[in-house]
């Protein structure tokens, strides 16, 4: 987008590395808490050991550093903590940095960066505890048309359509897959996951979305299903990486397309 923007200088990227790990530290707290069941509030406790349930201090809240210093072991119990943690606060800090290099100090650095951490967030989450919550999809979906706002009507009525579109389109794949395969093809977190997706990519990178997913999803999971075992599919973690791609190179992938069609 915004091509006038400077490029950020080293320190800004770094900066905004920083934030991302502090975002991502809080992201493990919502992936832990809002997959859990019943589902947890993300702001009461304090983050705490889930095995012996000791208060962490802040020196023992740091993104990374803790984890590494602590070499992966709760100070009180010894338990293993797991290496997911620092992943996500490394991974959510790459995202926000790469937009910011990407992106410039500017809306569209944030909006990338918000939409590929909520869709970190869901893979997770979804990979974890077969849950895509609401917090993430009807709360990003909202985020997705707030940006859109901020960019004038035209973008907001992009966005409308796209998440129209995408809440009909799984709503009815789920539908003919629920009667064809006579089982619940997708869940309705995918559903409203697509809607939320589509306010942040248009119906096309929606669209492109959901290829990818199903493709990768198949890839995936057709061999398992040969095997004859009765297999979930965490759909969520292939629809996000499906908007992944089609949020950093999707605009070329459907301008390939397009020139194909029309012979261009
Ligand atoms: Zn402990």
């Amino acid at each position: 987008m915004a091509a006038d923007v400077p490029l950020p200088s080293t320190i800004v990227v770094t900066f905004a590395a920083i934030f991302g790990a502090i975002i991502g530290s809080f992201l493990n707290v919502c992936i832990l808490r809002w997959g859990a069941e019943p589902k947890q509030s993300v702001v009461h406790p304090r983050s705490r050991c889930s095995n012996c349930a000791r208060s962490l201090p802040w020196y023992e809240n740091i993104p990374v550093f803790s984890w590494l210093l602590l070499r992966g072991r709760c100070r009180g119990c010894k338990t293993p903590i797991s290496v997911l943690y620092p992943l996500i606060d490394a991974a959510t800090a790459l995202i926000w940095g790469y937009m910011a290099s990407r992106h410039g100090v500017g809306l569209e650095a944030v909006r990338g960066a918000i939409f590929l951490t909520i869709l970190l967030g869901i893979a997770i989450t979804d990979a974890r505890a077969y849950i895509i919550p609401d917090e993430f999809s009807l709360g990003g979906l909202v985020i997705g048309l707030l940006f859109a706002l901020a960019a004038g009507w035209p973008a907001l009525g992009t966005a409308l359509l796209g998440a129209g579109i995408g809440f009909a389109f799984l709503w009815i794949v789920a539908a003919v897959g629920g009667r064809v395969f006579k089982q619940d093809a997708m869940g309705g977190g995918d559903i409203k996951m697509m809607a939320m997706i589509g306010a942040f990519v248009g119906w096309q990178g929606m669209l492109l979305t959901v290829f990818l997913g199903a493709f990768l999803g198949s890839v995936v999971f057709v061999p398992l299903a040969l095997t004859g075992r009765k297999q979930l599919v965490p759909f969520g973690i292939f629809l996000s990486l499906g908007a992944l791609v089609t949020y950093l190179m999707g605009h070329r992938v459907i301008g390939w397309y397009t020139a194909y069609l029309t012979g261009a």
